[in-house]
């Protein structure tokens, strides 16, 4: 069975790694072999996924295509399921997911939950909403596609923040008294059957306001976790998806679960899989497309995963710095992507670390933190 994923980031070159066991035939679409898969996959075609005769010519000799990246040529796709080709996540439930405001109403449509919401054109629209009242402080506002780690959204507590307001088609929700970010990554292949991961927390830095670590199994109530769970296994049917379904989560101090987002393909919240669980997320995606049994999602031990960015005001070649210290710490794991070049705040690799108490792993994340950098 010949594989074809679009997209040859740092997701792909994972999926590629964390499957050479099973001697798979994995080829990957992307601008250029200098991209994370490049450097490892023995077939990568140079090409761009959101063009509709790149993805037709790459999708040629593939049994099954797949995805490491929302923002494929979905025309394409549509067109190669006509011709019978397997595409997974199907086309139509990539639609939905690429588009915000279709992923709300969907929400609405099958009643799982989430906040309430509004859709919207345009900034002029918005202005008017707010002055009949329409819209109330505070609120959230989103652009309905091509948003990705926190671009493409504008929180606004009060008039004097709506300098922050993006245009274009967009949504507006309340702002949730958001206690804690959860995430499940759920599996489902062809023959139907379904895995969910343990529930994931993200750590924040409550000085910068950033996430700090994530981390799972979640301290959370059980009932809680069932809760999402649930919902992750619900949406990953009603979505019809063969692969991952990744599912963000708001928790408010009451403990009520809203969802915020999916994305169908591996995602941030279950890189540690690669280190803590019995199969990883990548793993478990590429059995699920190729419609093989999926393996275990049980961890071995409370697992965390800090993502390393590159540090402030360093653009250029890259050079790690205190990655001596790190592999010095027993359990702790390091993934770095191959990229060349660091820019401030880029994503350059991340590091799972495995503990048996939050304490333990809050002490080798600070050393981590303390120690390596990613310059130029
Ligand atoms: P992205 O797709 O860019 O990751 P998200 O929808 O996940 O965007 O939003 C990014 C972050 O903004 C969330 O992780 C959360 O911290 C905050 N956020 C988003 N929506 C809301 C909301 N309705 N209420 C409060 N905070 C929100």
């Amino acid at each position: 069975m010949k594989i074809g994923i679009l997209g040859g980031g740092q997701l792909g070159r994972m999926m590629f790694q964390e499957t050479i066991g099973l001697d798979l035939d994995l080829s990957f679409l992307d601008t250029s072999r200098s991209f994370p898969v490049g450097k490892i996959a023995h077939s990568f075609t140079e090409g761009d996924f959101t063009n509709y005769d790149d993805v037709i010519a790459f999708a040629k000799d593939m049994d099954v295509i797949s995805i490491e990246i929302e923002k494929v040529n979905l025309k394409a796709l549509y067109d190669l399921e006509t011709q019978g080709k397997k595409i997974h996540p199907k086309p139509s439930s990539l639609e939905i997911i690429q588009d915000k405001g279709l992923q709300k109403e969907f929400y609405r449509k099958h009643s799982i939950p989430s906040s309430d919401f509004k859709l919207y054109n345009s900034k002029e629209e918005i202005l008017k909403a707010i002055e009949n009242e329409q819209v109330n402080y505070p609120f959230v506002q989103k652009t309905r596609k091509d948003g990705y780690d926190g671009k493409g959204v504008a929180i606004v507590h009060s008039e004097t923040n709506l300098n922050k307001l993006l245009d274009g088609p967009c949504l507006i929700e309340p702002l949730v008294p958001i206690f804690k970010e959860l995430a499940v990554i759920a599996c489902r292949n062809e023959r139907g059957e379904c895995i969910t991961y343990e529930v994931v927390e993200m750590v924040f830095d409550q000085e910068a306001n950033l996430v700090k670590y994530l981390f799972s199994p979640a301290e959370i109530l059980e009932s809680t976790s069932e809760t999402c769970r649930n919902i992750a296994e619900s949406l990953i049917e009603l979505f019809d998806i063969c692969g991952l379904l990744a599912v963000e989560f708001f928790m408010d101090k009451k403990g009520e679960i809203l969802v915020n987002e999916v994305a169908p393909r591996p995602h941030n919240s279950g890189h540690h899989t690669i280190d803590a669980a019995v199969c990883s997320q990548f793993e478990n995606h590429i059995r699920a497309i190729s419609n093989l049994p999926l393996g275990g999602t049980s961890q071995y031990k409370i697992g965390a995963m800090i993502n390393i960015l590159g540090e402030e005001g360093f653009t250029g070649q890259k050079k790690y710095m205190g990655l001596e210290d790190v592999l010095k710490l027993e359990d702790v794991h390091v993934h770095l992507y191959g990229k060349k070049i660091t820019k401030p705040k880029r994503k350059m690799g991340h590091i799972n670390v495995l503990g048996d108490s939050k304490e333990e792993i809050e002490d080798k994340i600070n050393t981590i933190d303390k120690f390596f950098k990613v310059i130029a």
